[in-house]
């Protein structure tokens, strides 16, 4: 690290005016669930703030400027590097920020200045964009084992369609109970969908983008926005929020235009299909449910509205909230790739999530994203309380089917 180091450069006048901005008021600590899990306050929102202030101001600073810039404070960098990987980048703290930072934004950028300087990634994250490359998901699994586990032999899949559905690397490998849900709705609705074979449906780039390692971002893009072209798409529909995310949000950046086709989360495609006749639940169900808002869905892309609404619709359900819910909802623990790093602040999150849920009387816990049903599983093994999970594409397909 020299005296030379910026800490500026990389960053957009967006990100250096909500630097600035925060007043340290301390709303977001309420909200935070990292906080809420550890005490630590080093690692609040206004914390980090502060000490990426301090550090830009002893380089970059009008002192620094007018008597050179202060040594690197190797100490307190290494903190905020440890701070800002720590974070699951749920968003609750720019939620509910008094001068609106969009933190869900600003920290995944904070974390690619810490890789730029070598304080980054953490732990088993480093070995992503190897393991990527090498086998086109984060699991180091066999490309020709992406579908066949889960995927229903019943359902047609067309060579080419205006619709294309993407299942992604966390459902494909680790909720597949997700993935085959979404695949009997589709087949259920009856609209032609293509998908790409197995060894061209890469890595989206999220846990890349998320770890502050932006390097191959622009190759995996143009690897499936091109294929889905050349397959007619004009919806892609997916059901991980954080594929969604930076399909919505991000794609568009890396391939250097607007993309050639919409994204959706599949819930709202369901809820379509529902309010359209198209598709109909064969049975109902007596259960009260309570459904957990996934962060890169609700903060992420708005989407809180299309999940209640197809769970509303299933006959004899009574579905109630968590006291935080919607936009505000508490992050379960697994978000920000922070959830095989910081592995006890995860489980404790999802342990919170959990406790609610029971403590509420619902039935069944429903979630919408295979990060959240991997980690909630895993929070509920061993642990005193006990709530059913489902993904909610995993109840729509047993109520389709009978199973
Ligand atoms: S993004 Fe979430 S975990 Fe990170 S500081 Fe904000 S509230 Fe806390
Ligand atoms: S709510 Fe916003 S302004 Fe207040 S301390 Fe948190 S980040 Fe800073």
């Amino acid at each position: 690290m020299t005296e030379k180091t910026s800490f500026v450069e990389g960053l957009t006048k967006r990100h250096l005016i909500e630097l600035d901005a925060c007043t340290r008021c301390s709303e977001c600590l309420k909200w935070c669930p990292v906080q809420e899990v550890t005490g630590n306050r080093g690692i609040s929102p206004p914390e980090k703030i502060r000490m990426y202030r301090d550090l830009i101001n002893n380089t970059e600073g009008l002192k620094a400027r007018l008597f050179g810039p202060r040594k690197v404070n190797r100490e307190l960098l290494e903190e905020f590097a440890k701070a800002v990987f720590e974070c699951t980048t749920c968003g609750a703290c720019g939620e509910s920020c008094e001068v609106g930072i969009f933190s869900q934004r600003l920290w995944p950028f904070l974390r690619k200045k810490m890789v730029d300087m070598g304080l980054g990634p953490l732990g088993p994250q480093a070995n992503l964009p190897k393991v990527i490359e090498r086998t086109g998901n984060p699991y180091d699994k066999p490309a020709e084992e992406r579908y066949r586990p889960w995927f229903p032999q019943e359902v047609k899949v067309a060579g080419r369609a205006e619709i294309g559905y993407y299942a992604g690397c966390t459902g494909a490998y680790e909720s597949q109970a997700m993935v085959r849900g979404d695949v009997l709705a589709l087949g259920a609705i009856g609209e032609p969908f293509t998908m790409l074979p197995p060894e061209e449906e890469v890595c989206c780039g999220f846990p890349l983008f998320i770890t502050g390692q932006h390097d191959r971002l622009e190759d995996l893009t143009r690897r499936l926005v091109d294929a889905y072209r050349i397959k007619g798409v004009k919806l892609l529909i997916s059901s991980c929020p954080c594929c969604v995310n930076i399909m919505a949000r991000d794609w568009p950046l890396f391939y250097g235009q607007e993309l050639p086709f919409k994204i959706r989360h599949i819930t709202q495609f369901v809820a379509d299909a529902i309010k359209d006749g198209k598709f109909h639940f064969k049975e109902g169900l007596k259960e009260k449910l309570i459904y957990h808002d996934p962060c890169y869905l609700s903060r992420g892309v708005g989407v809180t509205e299309e999940p209640r609404s197809v769970l509303k619709s299933i006959p004899g359900v009574e579905l109630i909230e968590f006291d935080r819910s919607g936009l505000d909802s508490r992050c379960c623990g697994a978000g920000g790739a922070a959830r095989k790093v910081f592995h006890d602040n995860a489980i404790a999150m999802g342990r919170l999530t959990i406790d609610e849920a029971v403590g509420k009387g619902a039935d069944r816990l429903v979630l919408s994203c295979p990060a959240c049903y991997s980690k909630v599983n895993e929070a509920m093994e061993g642990y005193d309380k006990q709530i059913r999970i489902v993904d909610i594409m995993e109840l729509i397909a047993e109520l389709i089917s009978g199973d």
